[in-house]
C-alpha cells in the first residue's frame, strides 16, 4: 500500500495501524522465524530476539543453536522450539523449507568460523533475514560474505557496527562542520544502503532507515517519542527480533525495519529510567493493543 517516494525525501517514522492486525488466519498462516544463536552463555541476546520475534506475531519462531547451548535454551524458553544446528549443512533442509520465512543472526550469534559458514549460507538461501551484531562484524571482515547481500536484507547497525562496515562513510559523517562537504547522517546511511544494497537502520538517539532505491525515513528521539533509557544492555536484540518477526509475517525490509523501530520505542515509553531489555518484549502486546 506504500507507495514509493521521490529521492532526496526525508519521511518521519510514523505508527502503523491495522495492518499489524492478526485478525485472520493461524500460526501456520502467520510466519516462520530462525533465530541463530551462539554457544552456551552467548544465546541471551539470541533468546531475546526469539522472544520478541513471537510477541510480534510471528506464527512459529525456532531457536537453532549449536548442540551443547540446547540445555540452556531449553531451560529458558517454552513456546520458541529449538533445533540443534551444529555446522552450516545441518541447516540446509530449514533453508529449503518454504515455510521458514525470515531468519535472525547477529545478537549471541558469535564469530567463529562455523557461524560464519551458516551466515554464509543463510545468504545463499536469499530469505529475508535481519542482520545485526556479530553477523554484521562477520560481514565486516570477509568481502565475499558481503558479496552475498541481497534486497530482502535487514541490517541495524549501532554506530560502532556502522563504522566498521562502511568506514569512509562514517569518518565523511564524523567530519565536523567546516571541514569538507556537510554529510550528514542522512547521507551516511542513504549512500551504505545504496552501496550495499540492503536496507540499513542506523541506530542511536536518532534512528534513519534507508533504502537500496534512496528512500529515507527517520525516527526521531524528540519529545513524546523520546526514551532515552533504551539505551541498555540488549535492546538491540528486541529491536532485531521484532524486525525479524515482521519480516516472518511478510511485510516487505523497509516497511518491517520501520515500523519496527516505532514499535521498539513504544514499548520503551511504556517505562522510564531503569527499563531493561526484557520489559521492551513484555510491553509489546500492550503496545499493538492501542494500534488496532
Ligand atoms: P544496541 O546498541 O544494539 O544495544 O541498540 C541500542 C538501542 O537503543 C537502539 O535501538 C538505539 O536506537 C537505542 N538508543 C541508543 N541510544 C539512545 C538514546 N540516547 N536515546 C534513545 N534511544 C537510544
Ligand atoms: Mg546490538
Amino acid at each position: 500500500s506504500e507507495e514509493p517516494h521521490p529521492d532526496g525525501v526525508v519521511r518521519l517514522v510514523t505508527a502503523p495501524g491495522a495492518e499489524l492486525d492478526k485478525a485472520q488466519g493461524h500460526k501456520f498462516s502467520h510466519g516462520h522465524l530462525l533465530v541463530l544463536s551462539g554457544g552456551p552463555g552467548k544465546g541471551g541476546a539470541a533468546r531475546l530476539a526469539a522472544r520478541a520475534g513471537l510477541r510480534i506475531g510471528a506464527g512459529l519462531v525456532t531457536l537453532g543453536c549449536p548442540p551443547a547451548a540446547m540445555a540452556e535454551n531449553a531451560t529458558r524458553m517454552d513456546a520458541v522450539m529449538l533445533t540443534p544446528l551444529a555446522h552450516a549443512g545441518d541447516m540446509v533442509s530449514l533453508l529449503a523449507d518454504a515455510r521458514l520465512t525470515a531468519l535472525c543472526l547477529g545478537p549471541g550469534f558469535g564469530l567463529g568460523a562455523g557461524q560464519a559458514a551458516k551466515l554464509a549460507a543463510t545468504l545463499r538461501a536469499r530469505k529475508p533475514a535481519v542482520l545485526d551484531a556479530d553477523a554484521l562484524t562477520l560481514l565486516s571482515r570477509d568481502p565475499e560474505v558481503r558479496a552475498l547481500l541481497h534486497d530482502q536484507l535487514v541490517l541495524t547497525p549501532h554506530g560502532g557496527e556502522f563504522a566498521r562496515l562502511v568506514p569512509d562513510l562514517a569518518a565523511q559523517m564524523a567530519n565536523p562542520p567546516g571541514r569538507g562537504p556537510a554529510f550528514s547522517k542522512v547521507d551516511a546511511v542513504r549512500a551504505a544502503a545504496a552501496r550495499l544494497g540492503v536496507v540499513v537502520l542506523l541506530k542511536g538517539p536518532d534512528t534513519v532507515i534507508a533504502t537500496p532505491g534512496g528512500q529515507v525515513q527517520v525516527h526521531a528521539a524528540l519529545g513524546d517519542r523520546a526514551a532515552p533509557w533504551l539505551a541498555t544492555a540488549g535492546a538491540g536484540d528486541v529491536l532485531a527480533g521484532i524486525i525479524a518477526g515482521l519480516l516472518a509475517r511478510g511485510f516487505r525490509p523497509d516497511r518491517a525495519a520501520a515500523m519496527g523501530a516505532w514499535l521498539h520505542v513504544s514499548a520503551a515509553r511504556n517505562f522510564g529510567p531503569g527499563l531493561i531489555a526484557e520489559d521492551l518484549t513484555e510491553a509489546l502486546p500492550a503496545v499493538l493493543r492501542g494500534l488496532f
